[in-house]
């Protein structure tokens, strides 16, 4: 078994391998985030299927480019394919606003699903007798997965996944097959994330003290998984306050809600829905700012979005909160306000004087779960992937003095295996 590190070496974004045995995959295809024209090239790559673990653009924002010139079967999990679609629809829009041409269009977003077989998880699917795959629940985001390739030798890659159980998702399981090669995500390599259910009390405790002295809190939220988490989260501890959810997370909550099945608890996120006003009107938008509650809108980083749109109108009003949900990347609006720089409105920068608070709900596994789950996985070479050089190389180290043989690739680089 042959593989090559295409991109997502020693950072975020662009994750994209070839996997080469008597079929020929392309696993993953993502883009650069916040860099539109850093994309893998598939031109010379021939492959024979597309395998994509999950939604998110830093590992399917390029793969409607391998579309051009050779449709081959495409596979994802059933929910991945809607929620795909959507963050496609989206980057093409937003390619249009910022008069910026990306590698593929629509016609070969259209041969791509032509193409897409959806598979469930713990599933076989068999190219030939000899090579297999299989898709295991990864624990990150709604339909998110590990992927199993099964040739002469077993190759697990994790995509992007978190072991630790959270509101939405039941938490990722290694598979119970040996495993040859281990290609791991390193986002948080060597480092730790706070007690789940402290956060959740503590990001509580903030929204119901802000609703009772009557401010509006305002949740920037990543449209796929952080968005719903959220409203579970609150649902879940009994917060007293009127809910609001806008953007793009509103049609990705009724994605969610189409496959029940791939979510942990289906009845707590229908009851918070139930109890949340879907903002879509300008009007409804205005009323919201004036009243206590909790605003939950995208974009999670505030760079557009009505997530900006809100924050402007409570800056005015000087009367809200602000709690960061994620990491914020430098450059980002949301990085600019909690460092107390100016934030960038459509077509001027302006200083924000709320209150901000950041709360790490990481959908990703922390390094001692990275450096357990390898251990648990026991495969005889560890590769680490999608993590900045740093992480990458601390779980790296972590792993090697655990006895085994692990390494960060470069980009580019092949291994035999
Ligand atoms: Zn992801
Ligand atoms: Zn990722």
């Amino acid at each position: 078994m042959k593989l090559t590190f295409i991109g997502a070496c020693q950072e975020v974004g662009k994750s994209a391998f070839l996997v080469e045995s008597d079929v020929k995959i392309v696993l993953d295809a993502g883009m650069k985030i916040r860099e539109e024209d850093s994309m893998p090239d598939f031109s010379k790559i021939r492959a024979d299927a597309f395998i994509l673990s999950h939604a998110h653009l830093d590992h399917s924002g390029a793969a409607p480019s391998l579309y051009k010139h050779h449709p081959i079967p495409a596979f994802a999990t059933f929910p991945t394919l809607p929620l795909v679609n959507l963050l496609w629809e989206d980057s093409e829009k937003i390619a249009i606003l910022n008069k910026k041409a990306l590698p593929y269009n629509r016609k070969d977003v259209k041969t791509l699903l032509k193409h897409a077989i959806p598979l469930p998880y713990n599933a076989q699917y068999a190219f030939y007798e000899d090579t297999r795959f299989e898709f295991f629940d990864a624990g990150h985001i709604l339909g998110a997965a590990q992927v199993l390739i099964q040739n002469k030798k077993t190759l697990l890659y994790t995509g992007d996944f978190k072991p630790e159980p959270t509101r939405l998702h039941a938490g990722a399981k290694p598979p119970k097959s040996d495993v040859d090669v281990l290609v791991t995500e390193s986002t948080y390599g060597g480092a730790d994330h706070p007690d789940r259910n402290e956060l959740e009390k503590r990001f509580c405790d903030q929204v119901q003290d802000a609703v009772d002295h009557n401010q509006t809190v305002l949740v920037p939220a990543f449209a796929i998984g952080r968005a719903q988490e959220i409203l579970c989260i609150l649902q879940a501890r009994g917060v007293q306050a009127d809910f609001y959810l806008d953007g793009m997370a509103k049609t990705v909550t009724d994605i969610m809600l189409d496959f029940p099945s791939y979510i942990k608890n289906p009845n707590l996120l229908r009851d918070a829905v139930k109890r949340t006003r879907f903002m879509e009107s300008h009007t409804q938008r205005q009323a919201a700012v004036k009243k206590p509650g909790v605003i939950i809108a995208t974009a999670g980083m505030l760079d557009g979005g009505p997530a900006l749109s809100y924050l402007k109108a409570l800056n005015h009003r000087q009367n809200g909160v602000v709690l960061l949900t994620g990491y914020q990347a430098p450059g980002s609006n949301g990085y600019a306000l909690l460092n107390g720089q100016k934030v960038r409105f459509n077509g001027y920068s302006d200083k924000v004087n709320l209150p901000v608070s950041q709360f790490e709900f990481s959908a990703h596994a922390s390094g001692p779960e990275l450096v357990a789950y390898a251990k648990a996985v026991n495969p005889k070479h560890v590769f680490c992937v999608h993590g900045d050089e740093s992480a990458a190389k601390a779980l790296v180290a972590d792993l090697k003095a655990e006895g085994f043989d692990a390494s960060a690739p470069t980009e580019g680089k092949t291994v035999t295996v």
